[in-house]
């Protein structure tokens, strides 16, 4: 596995690719399929024909650290929508913002505790909108005819499920889905092993890394979390993290730093 990430990694070139969702960027496998970095959306082989110019403004926002900016936008687009790709993108961006609000303590305002506990609620008042947008893109896709006999919806499906912590409700989406793309369904079984720390979660990380997924790499770091080989997880980010432009794997190296940090107290 060792070689395996690394030459993955090595081989990674910066990607044009953007994901249609969110506008981030993607890297493609072999096949020209992808998972987005930043919404873990499923970009299939041709062109996403529902591009969302809309997100990819707060991408832009986001990239620029104009981090109020970029929630006053996402609030503005999901008023009234009920397009469930839009609501998975913007609980993902709402995800972000809690977590970007939550480390960004340790930054710059170490020790000033007012500020510290106003961004703590600031962070938890996020959580809970970007676990509504969840719901609410769950609700919709279900609402939606033939949802349960596309590859996408049930991919959007389980993913929001798992991001929601519902893995029983997740694998059910999961099996549900079709083994041809093969990307939704085995990223989304990588994930959900993961996630309930089945025993598989290795192998199915080994066979994505083996298939040229990079998101892959963040994920095996997850798993030396999991297994408490802290100091593995934090090497495989640091690499990682210079390559590719993952939040999900910023604050995870985050919250491993400060773990290793209290070990060494
Ligand atoms: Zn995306």
């Amino acid at each position: 596995m060792q070689s395996n990430y690394l030459g993955l990694l090595s081989g990674i070139e910066d990607s044009d690719s953007k994901c249609g969702f969110c506008g981030s960027q993607v890297f493609l496998t072999a096949k020209n399929e992808g998972v987005c970095n930043f919404c873990e959306a499923y970009i299939p082989s041709e062109t996403p024909a529902k591009y969302k110019p809309a997100l990819s403004e707060i991408q832009k926002l986001i990239d620029l650290g104009k981090i109020e900016d970029a929630k006053a936008k996402a609030d503005a687009i999901i008023s009234g929508n009920m397009d469930p790709s839009l609501l998975y993108g913007a609980a993902n961006i709402y995800s972000f913002i809690s977590d970007f609000k939550y480390y960004d303590l340790n930054y710059s305002r170490k020790g000033f505790m007012e500020e510290n506990s106003a961004n703590i609620y600031y962070s938890l008042d996020m959580t809970s909108k970007s676990k509504e947008m969840f719901y609410k893109a769950i609700k919709t896709t279900l609402g939606t005819e033939g949802s349960l006999n596309s590859t996408q919806s049930l991919y959007l499906l389980s993913m929001s499920n798992l991001k929601l912590k519902n893995s029983i409700e997740a694998i059910k989406y999961i099996s549900m889905m079709k083994e041809d793309p093969s990307l939704p369904k085995e990223y989304s079984r990588m994930v959900y092993s993961i996630e309930t720390k089945n025993k598989e979660a290795y192998e199915r990380i080994a066979s994505l890394i083996s298939k040229g997924n990079a998101n892959a790499i963040y994920y095996l770091a997850k798993y030396y979390v999991n297994n408490k080989k802290l100091e593995e997880a934090k090497l495989i980010l640091e690499k990682f993290n210079e390559k590719v432009r993952m939040p999900m794997s910023v604050f995870l190296l985050e919250k491993i730093n400060r773990l290793l940090e209290e070990i060494a107290l």
